[in-house]
């Protein structure tokens, strides 16, 4: 006999029947010899319903007074579906957040869940009983026991949560769609079905626009080891199973707080190559690392620049071996570049190669909209002098390349910073050879949710990174692609680089308010806020060392004309940033490029 935690979406528990649907499948479940603990969602649209009508009164509602209205939408369905099941014969009893005891953050409309009371939910599973928990809610800790929600899609979250503080032995998320796709069946008519996934790969997915679940279930799902499986409410199918490591074992207390960092890593076979003043036109990408994927090269981070004037910068590592080939291959394309636009440059395009760097790496599941992390990444180096020259960050690791001489000491603080006590991992790329057997790419996302930040002429000295992005922490301001220009500029005799993050849309205003506010004081000219950009994204994590990978992406967006605005890449995604109306053609062009389109039929519930 198992213990079972299911989770269904609002489609899913849309109407009615659709209601009686999901407690006939609880029943069949209950039948089978298992305990069942059930999580809903609102009804359909019910939350953007309650959305709109807290907007026609205020343009900005209280936090507090919008989760007293947000968690109205799931109290409904978990009556119903008691009832449901009760007229089935089935013995169930529905539960708020409070009463079940989801203890979490008093931060109303994203708070984060502290710990989950399982006395009661263990008493009623005792006496044979379906217990049907509201999803999305919790109590914060407060003497006042507010009610709080968990930002939206946060259903996900809550079911994960509850199977780990169960010990449930899987948790299934019912929606309504078959399972995770190669991409959002909505927008790629042609997206696949995948049997398995690892949470690697869908923490990054869900993070860059895949919301068919919620990042931080998969965040908890990766940390407690519970194994997670997609499926649809419509069918029997098997689903998506959603794989994760070994966990190191680890407290339920803080249970979405604790131990953000796990591991510290360090690679010192890199070398950085970069290319000054591009014309900003496409296809430049593309040529460059079609080249670079031509003879075999190992290319690690992939950087390019917002765009100063008409020219961009692009900046990638390589291993030290590399470094020759690699910087001959820049070199070679420059006169292409200085033909075209030759007279509109101030000064001609340029290579310049870093050879004595590191990487140094901060990894764990516990990053998600928690940006006071990599902040105090940036803090720590800092404070040990250290200069960041370039920086990359993945829903699971933000990488700083630093100089060689550096490392040592960066890895010594940021164990001490992290409470980190094993001894720092020295990771080289997997050899080329054991990557070919499968597609290196396994989903493709979009994200039309995000803005664009670029804060101008940031001095050149170490700190800089660090009070930037700690004063958006404060703020609560998630920030992701973290860009550096590579030229420099001189002001008043102070060496300048461009610095360009990209922030969900929600946050821009705070985000260039603070840093307007700040700007003065730390030196920086004007920030300029780009609210008409698509982020489009690659993930699979056999993609490490496959130089070719970045170079078929940015050429399939060439292939369709559409200029890439920024590039970031981790060890296991490559993202773009494109013009916001190009959003939807890029991510069909990507989909098609790596040969993830199929013919097997989809079925998209609603
Ligand atoms: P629920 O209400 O069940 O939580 P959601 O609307 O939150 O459902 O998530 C399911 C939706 O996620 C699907 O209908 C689909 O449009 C979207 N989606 C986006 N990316 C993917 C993907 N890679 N695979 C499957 N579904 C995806
Ligand atoms: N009802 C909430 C929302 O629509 C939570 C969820 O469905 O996961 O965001
Ligand atoms: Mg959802």
């Amino acid at each position: 006999m198992a213990l079972i935690v299911q989770k269904y979406g609002g489609t899913s528990v849309g109407s009615v029947d659709r209601i009686q649907a999901v407690a006939q499948r609880v029943v069949k479940t209950v039948n089978a010899g298992n305990s069942v603990v059930v999580v809903v969602s609102a009804m359909g649209k019910t939350t953007d319903g309650l959305v709109k009508l807290a907007h026609e009164i205020s343009s900005n509602p209280s936090r507090r007074e919008m989760d007293m209205l947000l968690s109205t939408g799931e109290q409904v369905t978990i009556a119903l579906l008691s009832m449901a099941l009760q007229e089935l014969g089935q013995p169930a009893v529905s539960l708020t957040g409070a009463q079940v005891g989801i203890v979490t953050e008093a931060h109303h409309t994203r708070a984060r869940i502290l710990n989950i009371a399982t006395d009661r939910l263990e008493r009623h599973l005792k006496k044979g009983e379906v217990i049907v928990v509201a999803g999305f809610q919790g109590v914060s800790r407060t003497e006042d026991l507010e009610i709080t929600t968990l930002g939206r899609g946060g259903s996900d979250t809550s079911a994960v949560a509850l199977a780990a503080a169960l010990k449930a032995d899987f948790c299934e998320i019912y929606t309504d769609v078959p399972g995770i796709l190669t991409a959002d069946p909505r927008l790629v008519e042609d997206a696949q079905l995948m049997t398995d996934i690892t949470c690697d790969e869908m923490l990054e997915l869900a993070s860059l626009g895949a919301k068919v679940l919620h990042p931080r279930a998969v965040e908890i799902a990766r940390n407690y080891g519970m194994p997670l499986v997609v499926r649809s409410s419509w069918t029997d199918d098997p689903g998506t199973w959603v794989t994760s490591p070994m966990p190191q074992p680890r407290s339920l207390e803080g249970l979405e707080i604790a131990r953000p960092v796990d591991a510290v890593e360090f690679d010192t076979d890199q070398a950085k190559v970069a290319l000054l003043r591009v014309p900003d036109r496409p296809g430049i990408a593309s040529r460059l690392f079609g080249e670079i994927a031509t003879q075999s090269l190992d290319v690690d981070l992939v950087i390019q620049s917002i765009h100063e004037g008409n020219t961009n910068d692009i900046a990638f590592t390589v291993t030290k071996n590399s470094l020759n080939r690699a910087e001959a291959v820049a070199n070679a394309i420059i006169p292409a570049l200085t033909a075209h636009q030759p007279s509109s440059l101030e000064k001609a395009p340029e290579v310049m190669v870093e050879p004595q760097i590191a990487k140094v790496t901060i990894a764990g599941a516990g990053m998600i909209g928690r940006p006071g992390v990599a902040a105090r990444m940036f803090s720590t180096l800092a404070n040990a002098g250290i200069n960041i020259q370039m920086i990359s960050t993945s829903e699971v690791k933000v990488s700083c390349v630093i100089d060689q001489r550096d490392y040592e000491n960066a890895i010594v603080t940021l164990c001490h910073a992290f409470d980190i006590t094993q001894s720092a991992i020295d990771r080289q790329p997997k050899p080329q050879e054991t990557l070919t057997a499968q597609n290196p790419v396994r989903g493709v996302a979009l994200d039309l949710k995000q803005a664009q930040l670029a804060i101008r002429h940031v001095p050149d000295r170490p700190g800089m990174a660090a009070k930037i992005f700690q004063l958006l922490a404060d703020n609560n301001v998630s920030v992701d692609m973290i860009i550096q220009s590579q030229r420099c500029r001189v002001l008043n005799g102070v060496m300048t680089r461009d610095i360009a993050f990209t922030v969900a849309q929600m946050d821009a205003e705070t985000a260039r308010t603070v840093l307007e506010t700040a700007a003065p004081e730390l030196g920086c000219g004007e920030i300029v806020v780009d609210m008409a950009i698509a982020k489009v994204s690659i993930v699979g994590s056999e993609m490490v060392g496959q130089p070719g990978v970045a170079a078929r992406m940015f050429d399939a967006l060439y292939q369709q004309k559409i200029n890439i605005q920024m590039i970031a890449t981790s060890e296991i995604k490559v993202s773009c940033v494109v013009a916001e109306d190009q959003g939807v053609m890029a991510l069909r062009a990507i989909h098609h490029a790596f040969g993830l389109a199929g013919t097997q039929t989809i079925q998209v519930s609603a």
